[in-house]
């Protein structure tokens, strides 16, 4: 039996947002490996083993699927959203690059999923029709004063900027920060959307103004959108609709 590795996107929530590429590994696959509340979205099967993990052990886990795959496992390792956008297929190819030279022969895989900026931006309208950024702003992974200077420069080139991991309960204080930086550079008028729980039952939309952009306003299940100096609102009888025009 020949195993392999599918580093796979679960996409934002929705089961119509599954790739039927995901879907088809996840049919074929012995093993799946992921965080807890991703693995949870798998429905259970017989001839399937789900191997749920805590949180910042993605090393440990990619490391625990390229051995199952050596072993001549099908093995897929899941992520919310896309697997390479601030997920698990770096820490495989982490695991890869510091793991034995066999692991290098085996068949690894990583499809794609509709990460949370796209979903959250198609929702709110087209926020990102003209250049923009993606910033993670959890400092987990690397320094605060990182996080700072690529604001101030992204404000600066103005881009639209989507940041994920915007705000936690282990980080409450740095997206005012991030905030603070923002109304440093941009008119008080620049939108901003908050977007969260996209594709869930539990999705809320919010469009306001940088002034009227708080904290609260943001949790680990938000994305967060800025305008560039371009993007404008449009009022509908269904809400505000957000977008950057195509050109500059
Ligand atoms: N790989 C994922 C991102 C992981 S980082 C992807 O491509 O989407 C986790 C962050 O993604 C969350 O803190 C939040 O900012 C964002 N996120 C994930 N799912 C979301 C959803 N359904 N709605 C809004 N934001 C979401």
């Amino acid at each position: 039996m020949t195993g392999w590795v599918a580093v796979a996107g679960l996409g934002p929530g929705d089961e119509a947002l599954v790739t039927p590429q995901v879907r088809a590994a996840l049919d074929a696959a012995s093993d799946v490996v992921g965080y807890i509340p991703y693995v949870a979205r798998i429905a259970p099967r017989a001839g399937l083993r789900l191997h749920a993990s805590d949180n910042r052990v993605e090393l440990d886990r990619a490391a625990h699927a390229l051995d199952m795959a050596a072993q001549g496992r099908r093995v897929v390792v899941v992520s919310s959203g896309d697997p390479g956008v601030f997920a698990m297929a770096s820490a495989l190819f982490e695991a890869l690059e510091a793991g034995p030279q066999h692991w290098r022969a085996l068949d690894i895989r990583v499809l794609p999923g509709i990460t949370a900026m796209l979903a959250a931006a198609a929702r709110a309208g087209a926020p990102l029709g003209h250049d923009f950024c993606a910033i993670n702003l959890s400092d987990n992974l690397k320094p605060w004063a990182l996080i700072e200077k690529r604001l101030r420069l992204a404000a600066e080139a103005d881009f639209a900027m989507a940041f994920y991991n915007p705000r936690s309960k282990a980080r409450p204080d740095g997206f005012a920060r991030a905030l603070e930086v923002l109304r440093t550079t941009c008119a008080d008028a620049r939108p901003v959307v908050f977007a969260r729980a996209v594709s869930t039952p539990q999705e809320e939309l919010r469009i306001v103004p940088l002034t009227e952009a708080r904290p609260e306003m943001a949790d680990m299940r938000t994305m967060v959108i800025v305008g560039s100096s371009l993007t404008r609102v449009i009022d509908t009888p269904r809400g505000p609709v957000i977008f950057t025009p195509r050109s500059a």
